[in-house]
This record gives structure tokens, sequence and C-alpha cells, in this order.
């Protein structure tokens, strides 16, 4: 059925003479030209790249310096991951989309030029206590429906009237939609109302767009607009006709290689029975290193020039493959789980999830190759 002459030296052997090879191929142009291209698309307004979550498993710390001097600002949730970026190196201003946690951080933010979204009033009154000098740039975080950060519009209100020093003149009213995935969802326009009649109200510029904003509410674009998944090459929703180039292709080595027979069984719990006889590759890559344990029988990966499918349970260490119909399998090919060839969408859609889980669970374990 196959040629299972060994292959460790022409595959394995690729990137280092020893340990395993499964890797996360990272490639830093297409962040760049996804952030040319998500910039492009809302020409009024600047964009910020949002790299939070070791920019969503790509490597914040690489994927700012590929970016750096390209980009308006970048953003992350909160300060620890902001602070690795300056003792990096990164120079531009970072937006802290969380705010801050202890009243400290706010001199720290202002020291390390972090603009600070502010959310909850427990959060002006620590701004309030400090010197004007000693404040952080602050944007304003206004709940228009997500309910999970946001002031309300009467604390808006009184924090303005109460505090005129809160805002500086680079301070921005912000929000965050919903659904701006669902391109007929008219909480969306909802939210845009709302949001431009406030900034109207208090002569200040907006930050409201996601990714999906900028692709499908133009309505949304702000004086600034936040980019994240679309920077990694994933567009919502994902028949959208965004040319995006995905950045990176997860692979792992083919460890060995079983014919199995009609009613023989694969993996744990014996959920998967051969229906007739097959070829089964075990492939070095598990639920520890961010394969999704709930990916069903049936999720894709890619073999050669084929796509080929998952079967038996996810293990913490090995997943496994039916490989029958690919021509010449040999142990140490290479099979790319997500990439070009099978999209990191797909995959999550068999595990009940989201592109976004898959790329940020990605763990520490798998070795990433920026190029
Ligand atoms: C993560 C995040 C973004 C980026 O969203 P994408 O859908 O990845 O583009 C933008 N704004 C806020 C507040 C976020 O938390």
């Amino acid at each position: 059925m196959t040629n299972l002459a060994i292959n460790t030296d022409k595959q394995m052997g690729k990137k280092s003479a020893s340990g395993r090879p499964t890797y996360a191929t990272i490639d830093l142009s297409a962040i760049q030209f996804n952030y040319a291209q998500m910039a492009n698309k809302a020409g009024h307004s600047k964009t910020i790249a949002v790299i939070k979550a070791d920019a969503y498993g790509h490597g914040a710390k690489q994927v700012a310096g590929a970016l750096n001097g390209i980009v308006d600002a970048f953003a992350v949730a909160f300060i620890d991951e902001a602070i690795v970026l300056r003792e990096a190196g990164i120079k531009q201003p970072i937006l802290l989309l969380e705010g801050v946690m202890h009243a400290h951080e706010l001199v720290l933010a202002q020291r390390y030029n972090f603009w600070v979204m502010l959310h909850s009033d427990y959060q002006i009154e620590w701004l309030t206590t400090l010197e004007q000098q000693q404040r952080p740039i602050i944007w304003l975080k206004i709940d228009t429906g997500m309910h999970r950060l946001g002031l309300t519009v009467e604390a808006l209100e009184y924090c303005l009237s109460n505090y005129p020093t809160l805002l500086q003149s680079t301070s921005v009213l912000c929000s965050h939609l919903a659904c701006a995935d669902e391109t007929d969802n008219a909480f969306n326009l909802q939210q845009i109302a709302q949001l431009k009649q406030l900034a109207n109200h208090y002569c200040l510029p907006i930050s409201l767009a996601n990714s999906a904003g900028i692709d499908n509410w133009p309505a949304s674009h702000g004086d600034w607009n936040r980019v994240g998944i679309a920077l990694y090459g994933y567009a919502q929703p994902h028949n959208s006709q965004a040319n995006l180039r995905v950045a990176m292709r997860l692979h792992a080595p083919i460890i060995a290689l079983k014919t199995i027979k009609k009613g023989e069984s694969v993996g744990y719990g014996r959920s998967w029975i051969a229906q007739k006889d097959q070829l089964i590759a075990t492939v070095a890559i598990g639920y520890a290193d961010g394969y999704p344990r709930h990916a069903a029988a049936g999720t894709p990966a890619f073999l050669h020039t084929q796509t080929i499918y998952l079967v038996g349970r996810v293990s913490m260490d090995m997943l496994t493959f039916d490989v029958s119909q690919v021509n010449e399998v040999q142990i140490g090919d290479q099979v790319e789980l997500w990439g070009d060839n099978v999209s990191v969408e797909r995959v999550a859609a068999h595990a009940g999830t989201i592109a976004y889980e898959l790329l940020s669970r990605l763990s520490p374990r798998v070795t990433r190759i920026w190029r």
C-alpha cells in the first residue's frame, strides 16, 4: 500500500539534529501585508495592531518587531504584556485594553508611555488621586451594549463634569462591537449611533471597529480602529473577500505508520473503528500542544497534496489520521494541522470553537519559527 522507508534525515533533520520537529512557522511578511490591507480599508482611521495573548499565539515581540515603524500603536490586554514589549525595545504607544488592575500601575503606565483604557469608576478614582503630570494618557470605554466593560452614559457625564482635567488632547472615546461578524445584525448600527452621538456631544475622537468592524461596518470606522485576528490572516465571517494571508502554519511529523484491519480500533476508548483495512499515521502533536482535544473524527489536516482526516481521540502528545489515500507516506513526513491548506477556522469548527481560541492557546511547547 505504501513505501515505509524512513525519511528522518530529509524531514525531521531539516531544522535541528535532535528534538521533536513540531513547529508553528510564522510568516511575518504576511502579518505586515495584512496590516497594510486592513489599514487601507479604513483610510481615514489610524490602525492599532492588537497583539494581546502573545499576538494570538504568533509571538508578540516578533510581531511587534515586524510592525515597528509601520503601525500607529499597539494594544495588549494588561500591563504585564505591555512591559515585555517595552523591554524588548518597542517604542510605539501601547494601549492597555483592560486598563489597570492596581492604582500604582497608572504611574508605571505614564512612565512607559502606555495608554490606559478606563472602563470603571474605581479606575477613575485612582486616576484623580494623581498629580496631572503623573497621569498616563487615558482612553475612556463606554458600554454601548457589549455589557462586559465600559462606563454608562451617566457615569461618563458624571466624570467629565466633575473631573474636567481627566482627559488629554489625545484621549479617545471607545466601545466594542458585540456582533461585528454578523453582516446583517442591526445591533451594530445601534452601537455605532450611540458612540457617535456621545463623541459629538463631548467633541471627542472615537475608536470602535475591530477586524470585523473594519470589514463589515464602514460606519464603525473611527479615528482609531483596532485590528486583531485579521493581522493573522483570518477575516470574519470566513467567506468575506478580505484578501488576507494566513500567517501561521502548524505542522508536526508522522512518527508511526500502522495498517489497521477492518473492525480494529484506534486510540483511547476505542471510539473509532476501521470500516475496512486502513493505513493510520500517528503524528507528534496533541492537546498539550494546544491542538483541541474536542476535535472530532473527521477533522481535516493536510499531507503532501491531500486533505487527510482525524481518526480516534486526540491524545496529549499525539494525533492519528487515516492516510490510506495518500501515496508514498513515510515516517518523518510533515502534516499541516492548520495553515494555508487547512484553515484554523475549519479545525475550530470541528472542535466546537473559534480560530481565536486555537491560535491563542497554542502552547509554548510548540517551537515557533519566524521568517
Ligand atoms: C481583542 C480586541 C480587539 C481585536 O479584535 P479582533 O476581532 O481580533 O480584530 C479589538 N478591541 C478590543 C477591545 C479587544 O479586546
